[in-house]
């Protein structure tokens, strides 16, 4: 895909020649008309701007809360592939070492691990997709709102958008589909609601099917594929003000 001159901010749709210049330089082009527009959404987007981050797309290591959560719930089971596992048992279909190691295996995913990207990345979506299942388990039995920190949101969209599919060798438009998903989980997560965020909501929306759009061109499968999984994914939020007109 070549990159136009002009684009839509990837915030409000206004047409813009104002890119993230760290991004830039990461080889990836993601518009901005506006550092107010930019910064509405700094929150998430700090943890995938810049070279080393941006592109190839890269997720942050645990913070240490999340190590701890980890290594507190590693026997308690959760979801994903609709299987049921213990964090143990998902950790240990990808490092091929013994039960006790794990704690440590943990830790390690909070400093350079040292492991090829598709492994680190398989690994911290099973910690995040865990920690993300165990939140919901909680919220169902005590009914005190814990809302998902953005990661969780974010590795969550990855999982139904069937990212991993592409695990070992992703096509390079996948980069440009996780910015866009991270645009959209910042404003869902953004500290207010004005109607006017709720606008950039849904233009974050409608900017990912229309990025999908494009895709479309060169690799049809996959752009339906990752569409149908968002779109999904959109209707589990069917209670909040996420539904673009037309699209759902
Ligand atoms: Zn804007
Ligand atoms: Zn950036």
């Amino acid at each position: 895909m070549t990159t136009p001159a002009v684009a839509e901010c990837l915030v409000c749709g206004k047409e813009t020649k104002n890119r993230c210049s760290s991004c830039a330089k990461a080889g990836i082009d993601l518009f901005f008309c506006s550092p107010e527009h930019q910064k509405l959404v700094w929150h998430v987007h700090r943890l995938f701007c810049g070279p080393g981050k941006a592109n190839p797309w890269r997720w942050p290591l645990l913070s240490p809360d999340e190590v701890q959560a980890a290594i507190a719930t590693l026997d308690l089971v959760s979801v994903t592939h609709s299987e049921s596992k213990t964090l143990a048992d998902q950790l240990l279909r990808i490092y091929n070492e013994p039960r006790e190691r794990l704690p440590d295996i943990i830790r390690s995913l909070s400093g350079p691990t040292g492991l090829p990207l598709d492994y680190e990345t398989s690994a911290l979506a099973c910690v995040r997709m865990h920690a993300h299942f165990v939140r919901g388990n909680n919220l169902k039995n005590d009914g005190i709102l814990k809302p998902s920190p953005p990661l969780e949101i974010l590795t969550s969209l990855r999982l139904s958008s069937f990212l991993y599919c592409f695990r070992d060798d992703p096509p390079p438009w996948v980069t440009g589909y996780l910015h866009r998903l991270s645009i959209f989980v910042a404003l869902l997560t953004g500290k207010t609601y004005s109607d006017e965020q709720v606008k950039y909501l849904v233009n974050s929306i409608d900017g990912v099917y229309r990025y999908l759009d494009t895709v479309a061109e060169t690799d049809p499968e996959g752009a339906r594929m990752v569409e149908g999984g968002f779109r999904r994914f959109l209707e589990k939020f069917s209670s909040r003000p996420t539904a673009p007109s037309g699209r759902m």
